[in-house]
């Protein structure tokens, strides 16, 4: 009979070393659409927590176009894009983002992938062969790092912000196949990367300059091209990555690059070939969410958004606590050890609002913090009951651990 007790009594030992280090995550269920009011585990709450900047999750007209493709186009794709899942709303969504992209990345084309974290591993895989060297910066999104992996190509960190550093990485290097990959909102840190300066060494060293703009694609830029219009950057040699589930409030990717840049990850990216294709309803709901962006009212969206980080920031003065330097709609406010940081996230919890409390490995050790993000769904007077919640907080810590 099989008996797999101590393979179960390893995991279990983990386990509790994960409890007892404060590391333990649970996922908390929802029970209605995703927007800023909640009910989560039975409780109503008010969320800050999520990435859906622009408040599209739940717009009825994006809702309804997925309806709308649903019955156009069937639930599923039934196969990958190269056998016979690559439906007339993927290519039309390619070619919508290409055109909406197109005056930053005048001859780009557009990938669409499930997700982001493919995208990036497809990325880097595919344009990182064996002899290649990819140069990661130090805050990249773990699907960089694990793209980074798959490539198995030489693999040097950069400091944050360090073009120094990164610039005497390039020089030394011999490789003919230069990757430069970073975030281009980063996101536990939320502030956007020196792209321009970035550029300008791939363009001197003749690197890729590989942007995964998750945080940026629909928030940043008048019209909501992302870190590219905000930072007028524009280049062959950049390789776009914008998701789809965060602003654009679906889910999935693209990839915005060089047509032949493209052409070669349809032939040899594996994370791109061997899956199935997102239902095309899924491209065509996101046809609707890009009107919306793109347009007077996703404009309209964008200042909201801005207001309201402005607002939060003007209101969080606090002691010890600090919020970090951050224009975009993530606003971290560092508070130092898990314990402290999971007591915060708890009370906060207790007040009605939901905000992430992120540890180490997912920030460095030592600046374990709450991760604010905004949405243009939220209000002044939403934002501000949030920052007294915050203030509020933490004095009853401070005074707890001063007696
Ligand atoms: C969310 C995120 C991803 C992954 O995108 P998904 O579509 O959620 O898989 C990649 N990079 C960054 C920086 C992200 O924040």
């Amino acid at each position: 009979m099989a008996d797999a007790s101590s393979l179960l009594s390893g995991l279990q030992q983990k386990l509790q070393a994960l409890e007892q280090q404060h590391l333990i995550r649970r996922r908390r269920e929802v029970a209605t659409p995703h927007a800023p009011r909640m009910t989560v585990d039975g409780q109503p709450l008010l969320a800050f927590c999520s990435n859906d900047y622009l408040g599209l999750a739940s717009d009825a007209r994006v809702v309804e176009a997925l309806r709308e493709g649903a019955l156009r186009y069937g639930a599923g794709s039934g196969a990958s894009h190269l056998i016979s899942g690559h439906s007339a709303a993927h290519a039309a969504l390619e070619e919508r983002l290409a055109d909406f992209l197109s005056p930053c990345m005048p001859s780009a084309r557009a990938l669409y992938f499930s997700t982001g974290y493919m995208a990036n591993l497809a990325v880097l895989s595919a344009l990182a062969g064996r002899d290649a060297e990819i140069f990661s910066e130090e805050l990249n999104h773990a699907s960089l790092i694990d793209g980074a992996r798959l490539a198995r190509s030489a693999l040097r960190v950069y400091p944050h912000r360090d073009l120094q550093q990164l610039e005497a990485l390039l020089a030394q290097s011999s490789a003919h196949d230069k990757l430069v990959v970073t975030d281009g909102v980063f996101s536990m840190d939320g502030d956007i990367a020196p792209l321009r300066e970035l550029l300008a060494l791939c363009e001197r060293y003749q690197a890729w300059l590989v942007v995964d703009d998750a945080h940026g694609f629909g928030v940043l830029g008048e019209h909501g091209r992302g870190v590219l219009e905000h930072l007028a950057l524009s280049s062959p040699q950049l390789v776009y990555v914008g998701t789809l589930g965060k602003a654009a409030g679906v889910a999935g990717a693209f990839v915005a690059a060089h047509q032949t840049v493209t052409e070669w990850l349809v032939q040899r990216a594996r994370p791109y070939i061997y899956t199935t294709a997102a239902p095309p309803a899924v491209a065509h709901a996101l046809l609707a969410s890009l009107d919306i962006i793109g347009s007077d009212e996703g404009r309209q969206r964008r200042a909201q958004l801005a207001l309201l980080v402005a607002r939060l920031r003007e209101r969080l003065q606090l002691k010890q606590w600090h919020v970090l330097p951050s224009d975009t709609p993530i606003q971290p406010v560092v508070i130092g050890d898990n314990a402290t940081t999971m007591a915060t996230g708890a009370a906060l919890l207790a007040r009605g609002f939901w905000v992430g409390a992120i540890r180490p490995p997912t920030v460095p050790a030592g600046s374990a913090r709450l991760r604010i993000t905004l949405s243009a769904a939220h209000t002044v007077g939403e934002v501000d009951a949030l920052a007294e919640a915050i203030l509020a907080t933490e004095l009853h810590s401070l005074q707890e651990a001063s007696p």
